[in-house]
């Protein structure tokens, strides 16, 4: 791969340097257009909020007065009635391949308003932060993405290929109106390269690559219910379920054992979590038992081929003990292919972050599902990254304005550095 940059003889670093001092020259106007954003309520119209349609179009207005050309992809939610609507801008480069950042506009309800010490749609400057709900999920990305794109359009240097952004509707209820929408109507490419900051930790050295397959399900034994003092006439859901449980969990983890270096937890895990409540007294026994399972399934793995040995152990245990056992899978949702830490998207990325921040960052898999998983399905090489203290979804929610101010610079970096 060989990126050119052409700046008028400029070097590099040279041209780094000026764009890591126009934005912080431009510091105080990042800020200021996170706080009047963030003013605008933008909670999910399915969790019952206005929905991002007004925060679109302040966005819109003001990525047209920066001489931006906007496409927008609004769609209509016939649950809420509401329009969800997607902006995307982009510079034009030499290749027709596109580098993306991709924020939502959406945020989640603020929760339990006591618990908020001030107004979460006033946003509040304090401490070196900004105090707001949504200020960091996902607020603080999606400016920074967006002043980067305007930095990189004031630096008028030739760009490998095109660079633009996505601000999207619908992440945090299923991204239906969103990111779904946009991948199955054609609005990105195989050979795209995907930045999705959306996730990420407080010194931002990791950058997240892959993730795990999520799986939950649900087991319900029905024997039959009958006095302690005579098991004989009935049929003890609860040994059966417990003695169900154990064989699952000895089974799973004995199959799917393959280790993976880039988690955290190196292989997939098999969590027996939730047990529902059974009998009210000591001397009965429980005629139902119904317990829970968590999986976080390696990416090498189909969670179908799961699904079919957690059904062949319950037909053992059914004929075994001549019960009735049903399983319900409560949620599903597989891993799309890791992305390659030698991919076009995470060499870049970790450069922009070495000369930006000073720092080699690590290359990392996480259990939990982000949108990045929707673009790898695709076959999308995608990073997640950024760098917030994580305090998405709690009250008081705040980003730090040092790491709005250098994730924007990262971000200008990235088309640059190759
Ligand atoms: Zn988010």
């Amino acid at each position: 791969m060989r990126w050119i940059v052409e700046g008028e003889g400029n070097s590099l670093d040279e041209l780094i340097q000026k764009l890591n001092r126009s934005i912080d020259s431009e510091s105080v106007a990042i800020q200021n257009t996170l706080v009047q954003m963030l003013r605008i309520n933008a909670v999910n119209p399915r969790m019952g909020g206005p929905g991002e349609e007004e925060r679109a179009d302040f966005l819109e207005d003001l990525l047209r007065h920066e001489g931006f050309s906007v496409k927008r992809v609004d769609i209509k939610d016939t649950g809420t009635g509401r329009t969800r609507p997607n902006l995307s801008t982009r510079l034009e480069g030499r290749e027709p391949r596109n580098l993306w950042f991709v924020a939502h506009l959406d945020t989640v309800p603020v929760g339990s308003r006591s618990l908020w010490k001030t107004d979460p749609f006033a946003p509040l400057i304090r401490d070196g932060k900004i105090i707001a709900r949504g200020a960091e999920d996902n607020g603080q990305s999606l400016v920074s993405s967006l002043f980067a794109l305007r930095e990189l359009k004031r630096l008028d240097v030739r760009l490998p290929f095109n660079v633009g952004i996505w601000l999207v509707s619908d992440e945090e209820f299923g991204s239906e109106y969103g990111i779904k929408h946009l991948l199955s109507h054609g609005h990105f490419r195989r050979d795209d390269l995907v930045v999705v900051p959306d996730s990420g930790t407080p010194d931002g050295a990791d950058i997240e690559i892959a993730e795990k397959g999520l799986l939950w399900f649900k087991v319900t034994v029905l024997g039959k219910q009958v006095h302690a003092s005579v098991p004989s006439k009935g049929a003890n859901a609860h040994r059966i379920g417990i003695s169900l449980t154990a064989d699952l969990d000895k089974t799973l983890h004995k199959k799917y054992r393959e280790e993976d270096t880039l988690f955290r937890e190196t292989r997939s895990t098999f969590e027996p979590t939730m047990v529902e409540a059974n009998v009210a007294n000591v001397n009965t026994i429980p005629g139902v038992d119904v317990s829970y399972f968590d999986c976080r399934v390696l990416p090498v793995y189909d969670l179908s081929d799961v699904i079919s040995d957690v059904k062949k152990r319950i037909s053992v245990y059914e004929k075994k003990y001549r019960v009735r056992i049903h399983l319900e899978v409560i949620q599903s949702d597989s891993a799309g292919p890791a992305t390659s830490n030698k991919s076009d998207v995470s060499t870049l990325l970790a450069k922009a972050i070495k000369r930006t921040l000073g720092r080699q960052p690590n290359f990392i898999g996480i259990g939990g599902l982000t949108v990045g998983n929707l673009f790898r399905k695709k076959g999308i090489p995608t990073a997640v990254w950024s760098t917030i203290d994580e305090v998405a979804h709690e009250p008081n929610e705040y980003c730090r304005i040092r790491n709005l101010i250098n994730d924007t610079k990262v971000f200008a970096a990235l088309p640059l550095v190759a």
